[in-house]
């Protein structure tokens, strides 16, 4: 890529991203104190810790595991953790014999607030399609195989309603703090492609993003 035309638009995104931001605070659409909040929301606040930290507090909390099945976005302001808009959030619980695995057949809501951004592979065409048609053979790639007789739902997503998946709490891990037990939920335990991990067992590397 040539340099000499000094007239060219910058070709690279973060110099397209910083032209374009300029240009809307210089019009006054923005506010640049807000998009640097925003940014930070979602590099260092928002992710799939939020949602362990969820998920860890229900092990430990029937009572609050129960409130969260009934009614999640109310149990999860009781934890401090808002931004929902419109969109409503439902949590299902994996028991022995079922196994819950989510999904946006349309396009790629997600539950956000609790997971941070989609990893790619949950916006592609293969697993939207196949999720639905195949679940336990999309499960098996991920690396998770369940009991013959385990049951899967399979949830679709909206722009109205998302889930977030409570996996089981793995086996030995009695006596973890809530710290600890969160360190053992995985994002992908919590979109149903993966479960819980072991305590002690290595942390493994997620599906590729
Ligand atoms: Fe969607």
């Amino acid at each position: 890529m040539s340099n000499d035309h000094t007239h060219d638009q910058p070709s690279d995104p973060a110099l397209q991203v910083k032209a374009l931001e300029s240009l809307l605070v210089e019009k006054g659409y923005v506010d640049p104190a807000a998009l640097d909040a925003l940014v930070d929301a979602y590099e260092n606040k928002i992710g799939p810790h939020v949602g362990a930290r969820v998920v860890a507090h229900a092990w430990l909390d029937p009572d609050f595991k129960r409130a969260l099945l009934t009614d999640a976005k109310s149990a999860l302001a009781g934890l401090g953790i808002t931004g929902w808009r419109s969109a409503n959030l439902i949590a299902l619980e994996n028991t022995p014999g079922v196994h819950n695995l989510v999904v946006c057949t349309l396009c790629s809501c997600y539950p956000w607030s609790v997971l941070g951004l989609p990893p790619t592979w949950y916006k592609s065409a293969p697993f939207r399609s196949r999720a639905v048609i195949d679940p336990r053979g999309v499960l098996g790639e991920f690396g998770v195989e369940l009991p013959e007789d385990m049951e899967i739902r399979v949830w679709d997503s909206t722009a109205e309603l998302r889930y977030l998946v409570v996996p089981q709490r793995p086996p030995g891990s009695d006596g973890l703090s809530e710290g600890a037990l969160a360190a053992l939920v995985t994002r992908d335990s919590m979109i149903g492609t993966g479960l819980a991990r072991a305590p002690g067992a290595a942390a493994q590397e997620e599906a590729p993003a």
